[in-house]
């Protein structure tokens, strides 16, 4: 990703950090020779902790350090993952924010790395934006889903794959949204080379939500600019169930400017989906098949026409394994957060 340097807010970083990014792009073929035109995929999956969260996560914690702050994030996913384990190897600590009821199996793959856990009981949602207060006040700088430092490492994403496949455009690129915060991501680089004069017409963007949490593709179905939160159902996409998207209108104003379209699929389909990417060599969590199961569900609706090249972005891995430590977890309520702090 540090090909983009110029375009970065940060410089690059030594170590592990100097290493993110720079996935392969390609033709996938059967998929390609089943849907009748051409499908990319970007492997996102090959990033060091097997999701595209390593970028944000790379321009982050190297702005924290030349900060001199601690790194921090409110997740239970790929995001708390990814910022563990890339502050591992700095001088900077990282608190990772939990829900009290996060499975142990999502626990251990975040403790691993050894960062302060705090599993905090209350209101999970307010955490989003009261991490930000908490960490000004204490030296901790929270890169959570679509705060700007991570929306701009995410950016290389579209970058690297606008410039894969130079002097080819593909006419739409699929993805997964949540947060919307890589929506914004791959909107604003599409936006930065368009308005530089270097892509002469915008891939549409296609976003795809899990069924049972579907706030932005409930939005656009109903023709709205502004996401109405909802309350999420169970899903096998747990990476994208954000009930409340921090950047849900953006990502609704990327899908209206680049003339895309959002959809949701059931865990079926997404099933399906990731059964068939497997069939293609391709292992990747749920989250990450809806691409294909919303590719399908866009074509049969005419939302992406026939002949339409698409590249999905495979965004995390199915490949995961955890080694159990003895992890600096410890369980907290939201009253005591600020006193949690001021004992580091
Ligand atoms: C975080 C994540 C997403 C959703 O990205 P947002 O920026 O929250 O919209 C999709 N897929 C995977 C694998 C993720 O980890």
């Amino acid at each position: 990703m540090w090909e983009f340097e110029s375009q970065l807010p940060v410089s690059k970083p030594p170590g592990l950090l100097s290493q993110i990014g720079g996935t392969p792009a390609y033709v996938a073929t059967k998929l390609s020779n089943r849907y009748g035109s051409t499908i990319y995929v970007k492997l996102e999956t090959l990033n060091p902790t097997g999701s595209f969260k390593d970028r944000g996560s790379a321009t982050g914690i190297s702005y924290a350090i030349a900060e001199g702050k601690d790194t921090g994030t409110v997740s239970h996913g790929n995001m708390a993952i990814s910022m563990a384990a890339l502050t591992a190897e700095t001088d900077a600590d990282c608190t990772v924010m939990v829900p009290s009821d996060i499975p142990s199996e999502r626990l251990s793959s975040i403790s691993q790395y050894n960062p302060r856990v705090l599993q905090v009981e209350g209101p999970y949602s307010e955490l989003y934006e009261e991490s930000f207060g908490i960490g000004d006040q204490h030296g901790v700088l929270f890169v959570n889903s679509d705060t700007p430092l991570r929306v701009a490492g995410q950016k290389t994403s579209a970058l690297e794959l606008l410039s894969t496949l130079h002097p080819t455009v593909p006419d739409g690129i699929c993805l997964p949204v949540s947060s919307g915060g890589n929506a914004s991501a791959m909107w604003k680089a599409i936006r930065e080379l368009y308005a530089g004069g270097l892509l002469e017409q915008k891939p549409k963007l296609y976003l795809v939500q899990s069924q049972a949490c579907d706030p932005i593709a409930t939005a656009f179905r109903d023709g709205e600019s502004t996401v109405t939160p909802t309350t999420a159902g169970d899903t096998i996409a747990y990476s994208i169930a954000n009930a409340d998207p921090p950047s849900g209108n953006r990502a609704l104003t990327a899908v209206a400017d680049t003339n895309g379209a959002v959809c949701s699929v059931p865990d079926t389909e997404i099933t399906a989906a990731q059964q068939e990417l497997l069939e293609s060599g391709l292992a990747v969590e749920p989250a990450s098949a809806t691409t294909l199961a919303g590719f399908k569900k866009f074509k049969s609706t005419g939302e992406i026409s026939e002949s339409d090249s698409i590249a999905f972005i495979l965004t995390g891995t199915g490949l995961r394994n955890t080694i159990q430590t003895s992890p600096r977890i410890s369980s907290i309520s939201i009253e005591n957060l600020s006193e949690e702090f001021s004992n580091q």
